[in-house]
């Protein structure tokens, strides 16, 4: 088994996972970033935690990230007459969003939107499982037929497939959350519901007002139909994207799920965005110790199609067996990582992505030397994360150390397929940065005195998202002089 695994694991915190031994578990088991779901639990739930994540991570002596995941601009039922609690196909039921005057047996979240739907549209609820038919909408006020009967309940989810939405791309709820995040240092903001460029750029406005837009990645919940359609200005927009199978799976026929996936990440890998493949990698450990081999296929496929990273839902959140959940998927991940640069075997087609700019220059060349030369590591000596980031997109065949003196900018790693995150002293000099990171690349069993790796870097050190110099570098020597040493 190789000793680095590539692929990231992002593990969701609920119930089953928030505490402190689960999470360093958990964080021992392989959990590299933690998702904070702004769609369960209070703020001071989600601040004890991140809390906790934080103690686990220290404890454990890793670097984890903390992904806080916004509500977005989902509907959700709000209350149900006690009536509903299953139904059946040719019942007629009453819906209408909280709030409205006249009496509805099913209030759903008030977003302004039941008003446009058609009759003749579909509405689903709890992910899909029950379909009803709308047959009137009077102002907002809404009959419609059951046509797949199902078991409902508050809080659980409502999608529209066939209708196109103008939905606000942040709720009030979404605006306190980013402030939260941003105090509470989060390293990734997921945006959920994203239908447009527009909606990631008016959430950078508001990290920009908050002063805080170097501070976090916004990355891109693709789970709307619309988003299907503008995912080109979507993916380059956000800093970094998740294929969100759960509700796009209920946006448009599941069976467009496989192929939409393999697009998305195609698409993110050849902007060289870190792309996370979402929802019911392991479902089935919810309540078993193990995984179905379905599922453990996909996970294969996920990381063979492209995938920086996976992430766990309410495996870790909910579940019985929140750390075997992260162990099985670590292990699937390095079983298939070994094979992932064979064609042959994974037929795999993705795209090798065009240089477009400087830096991505030099990541394809790093790229090309560390297979050339063989060296067992290329080691990205980076402020911002950036130089590492930009040799994760090329998917050099060893390990990418991302040494930077900035803790934040090494947690903002955390998501990017093959770079282990390194914290390293900040000095006025590069050299002995230089030095710093061969040292820890030493330490980490990814080079030993006297071996090449391939240096990565933006010169002058300090200046944010200049990654311009290749070195080959020998371990052991000074950065300008061989034998200085430092
Ligand atoms: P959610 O997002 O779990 O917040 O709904 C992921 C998805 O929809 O797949
Ligand atoms: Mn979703």
């Amino acid at each position: 088994m190789q000793e680095h695994r590539r692929t990231k694991i992002i593990a969701s915190i609920g119930p089953a996972s928030a505490h402190g031994d689960t999470l360093g578990a958990m964080v021992r088991a392989g959990m590299d970033v933690a998702r904070i779901n702004c769609s369960h639990g209070s703020t001071a739930d989600h601040a004890r935690a991140i809390a906790l994540v934080r103690e686990a991570a220290r404890r454990v002596g890793k670097t984890v990230g903390v992904l806080l995941d916004l509500a977005g601009p989902k509907l959700r039922i709000e209350s149900l007459d006690p009536s509903l609690s299953t139904v059946a196909p040719g019942e007629v039921i009453t819906i209408a969003e909280h709030g409205i005057a006249r009496p509805a047996a099913l209030l759903t979240s008030r977003l302004g939107v039941l008003p446009t739907i058609t009759p003749g549209s579909t509405i689903a609820f709890a992910d899909g499982a029950v379909r009803v038919v709308v047959d009137r909408n009077e102002d907002g006020w809404i009959e419609a037929t059951v046509v797949q009967g199902g078991a409902l309940a508050a809080r659980k989810g409502v999608n529209f497939p066939d209708s196109t939405l103008d939905l606000p791309a942040l709720t009030e709820a979404d605006y306190a959350n980013i402030a939260f995040g941003l105090e509470s240092g989060v390293d990734f903001i997921a945006l959920s519901f994203v239908g447009a460029a527009r909606d990631i750029a008016l959430a950078r406005r508001q990290l920009e007002r908050l002063g805080g837009s170097d501070r976090v990645m916004l990355v891109a919940k693709i789970e709307r139909k619309e988003a299907i359609e503008r995912a080109e200005e979507i993916v380059d927009a956000a800093d970094a994207v998740m294929v969100a199978r759960g509700d796009l799976g209920v946006e448009v026929p599941v069976e467009r799920i496989p192929l939409l996936q393999k697009q998305l990440i195609h698409l993110a890998n050849d902007r060289g965005k870190p792309v996370i493949t979402a929802t019911q990698m392991l479902e089935s450990m919810i309540e078993a110790g193990s995984p179905t081999r379905a599922e453990a296929s996909d996970v294969a496929n996920a990381i063979l199609d492209g995938s920086d990273a996976l992430m766990l839902s309410a495996e870790t959140a909910v579940g019985a067996f929140p750390v075997e959940a992260v162990a099985t998927m670590d292990r699937i991940a390095r079983a298939t990582e070994q094979e992932a640069d064979n064609q042959a075997l994974t037929l795999l087609s993705r795209p090798a992505p065009v240089a477009r700019s400087v830096a991505d220059a030099i990541g394809e060349a790093a790229t090309r030397i560390t297979r050339s030369v063989a060296a067992r590591a290329v080691v990205a000596l980076t402020e911002s994360g950036h130089s590492a980031r930009v040799l994760a997109r090329f998917r050099p065949a060893a390990p990418i150390l991302g040494a930077t003196p900035d803790p934040r900018a090494a947690r903002s790693l955390t998501l990017s397929w093959g770079v282990i995150p390194q914290v390293i002293a900040r000095t006025p000099s590069t050299e002995v940065m230089v030095h710093e990171a061969l040292a820890a690349a030493v330490e980490r069993g990814l080079a030993e005195p006297g071996e090449l790796v391939v240096l990565v870097a933006g010169i002058p050190f300090g200046v944010r998202g200049t990654t311009n110099l290749i070195k080959l570098q020998a371990v052991g020597e000074g950065f300008f002089a061989p034998s200085e040493g430092v």
